[in-house]
């Protein structure tokens, strides 16, 4: 059954979490400003869920992986998580505090404010590959800009969900957070329902399909979505330091990182020396894969398939493969164990065009390398593609970093190093694009979650009625005056 919007089915199937949204509707609109002393009672929440429950996250992500480093976890998650929150505490008085604005001299001395506003019940949805971080970010976000919010985790991490929905309400309570666990057709029936904001971080694919349900309600969203990240390396930067900086990215999480470099543009003539140093560092940071607990497993047998894929695809379009095995512990001519979903750094140099791997976003611990012969053709290569979410330049010279930066245009992007930027609470963080719209992070979140309204103040000596009908003498002047200032004298 449809009503005439053309949605309902769903909302129909799903009375449990429809039923929750209602109530949070309802509290919402009767109390739709929370103080700042709840704000920050909530944060303070958020916190201690984080801190007190972070062994029992990183265990919980892990078991979902097959195997997710604790380490990693610690420094991606765990970390990131506690200094948002610690970032919105500080600064949560200044982001709350309307701002003053310009009033032009025709309607002094009245005056201009803009107030931050909840939005209301806003929904964020999660993907699987930094489960803990994509969530709290965003909650911490949406709470500090004063909204009541519906979370929705990724299915492919159910033991984390169900951690993160017990711990989270019990600290919180259930009058600002609610956690709904399920699958991919519980997302699509939440973002049916009226929210007042969407928050969703996944591919683009289904990032297309929020967006179209989100229209029909006419509800703004936020898309944090994926891409092929470039990383392009100047020729006479170090490549040991290049390599080291982009395989940390790269393999950190097994290359299950939106923002992990997709691909490199080395240059012409040297992109050998490149792979070369590219396998010393990578064998460097993980000596041993399949033992080492901090080499991070390939999520769901469905994704190592696809990865396994995209290799046998490339080889057979005659690009290079370099499996990098530093201590030979898969099968010669495999790249990785299917059992155990760990798989090797590989790089691939020379793939057609037309490939998958160089068509799709990889998102494994697969590179791809293709040569630049001038920077210009590199800039080329990268404006003739989708948007990326993010790029990486390695360049000691400012000038170039300069014109590279305002010639390509990505999400964000980190000038010698690859990642970093998505740490950084004072810069926003989004995609543009196919990578994603609007963004979020400090004080970019807030206001991705507040309603930015601008209200006139009137004064008791109201200059504008000397404007008012009906129209004569006095009117004809002040008019004159006002079309010959603002024309330009
Ligand atoms: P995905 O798009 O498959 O799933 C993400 C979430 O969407 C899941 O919670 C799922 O339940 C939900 N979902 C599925 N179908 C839906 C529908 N029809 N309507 C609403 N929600 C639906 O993504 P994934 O595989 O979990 O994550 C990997 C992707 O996420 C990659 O493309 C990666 O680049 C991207 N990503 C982006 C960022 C970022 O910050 N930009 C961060 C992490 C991951």
């Amino acid at each position: 059954m449809q009503d005439d919007t053309g949605q309902d089915a769903t909302i129909a199937a799903a009375p449990a979490f429809a039923e929750a949204f209602e109530r949070l509707r309802r509290l919402s609109r009767s109390e739709p400003a929370p103080v700042i002393d709840v704000r920050r009672r909530l944060l303070r929440a958020v916190r201690s869920c984080v801190a007190e429950g972070q062994s029992e996250f990183a265990a919980a992500i892990s078991q979902d992986f097959g195997q997710r480093s604790r380490r990693e976890t610690l420094m991606c998650e765990v970390v990131p998580s506690l200094q948002s929150t610690d970032d919105a505490l500080r600064h949560l008085a200044a982001w709350m505090r309307p701002k003053r604005k310009w009033t032009a001299p025709h309607f002094w001395p009245a005056g201009n404010r803009v107030l931050f506003q909840p939005k209301g019940v806003v929904l964020i949805i999660a993907p699987w590959n930094y489960p803990l971080q994509l969530t709290i970010a965003p909650l911490v976000a949406a709470l500090a800009a004063g909204n009541r919010v519906v979370v929705k985790p990724s299915e492919l991490t159910p033991r984390f969900a169900d951690v993160l929905k017990r711990r989270l309400e019990a600290a919180l309570g259930t009058d600002y957070v609610h956690v709904v666990t399920g699958g991919a057709e519980v997302a699509a029936a939440l973002t049916a329902l009226p929210f007042d904001h969407i928050l969703f971080t996944g591919s683009t694919a289904v990032g297309r399909k929020v967006m179209q349900a989100a229209a029909r309600n006419l509800t703004p969203v936020t898309l944090e979505l994926g891409g092929k990240s470039p990383a392009i390396v100047y020729e006479d930067f170090d490549f040991a330091t290049a390599s080291r900086r982009i395989a940390r990215g790269k393999l950190m999480n097994a290359g299950q990182t939106c923002i992990a470099p997709d691909y490199v543009l080395a240059p012409a003539g040297r992109v050998q020396e490149f792979i070369d140093h590219y396998r010393a560092e990578a064998a460097r940071l993980y000596p041993r894969l399949a033992a080492n607990p901090d080499y991070t497993s390939i999520a769901s047998l469905r994704h190592y398939t696809r990865l396994a894929e995209l290799v046998v695809e490339a080889r057979k379009s005659g690009a290079e493969i370099t499996v990098i095995d530093p201590a030979g512990e898969f099968p010669k001519g495999e790249i990785g164990s299917a059992d155990s979903r760990k798989m090797a750094p590989v790089v691939v140099s020379g793939a057609g065009d037309a490939t998958r791997i160089m068509q799709e976003e990889i998102f494994g611990p697969l590179l791809a390398v293709v040569p630049y012969t001038t920077l210009d053709a590199a800039i080329r290569y990268v404006n003739d593609r989708p948007r990326p979410l993010a790029l990486y330049y390695f360049d000691a010279d400012k000038t170039r970093v300069k014109d590279l930066l305002a010639r390509t245009v990505s999400g964000g992007a980190s000038v010698n190093d690859t990642i970093f930027h998505v740490a950084q609470e004072s810069i926003p963080f989004g995609g543009i694009g196919p990578s994603g719209m609007g963004a979020y992070h400090g004080r970019a979140g807030f206001e991705t979650f507040s309603h930015a309204k601008g209200v006139f103040h009137q004064s008791r000596f109201a200059g504008t009625e000397l404007l008012n009908p009906p129209y004569g003498r006095v009117f004809d002047k002040a008019i004159a005056a006002l079309t010959w200032w603002l024309g330009g004298k």
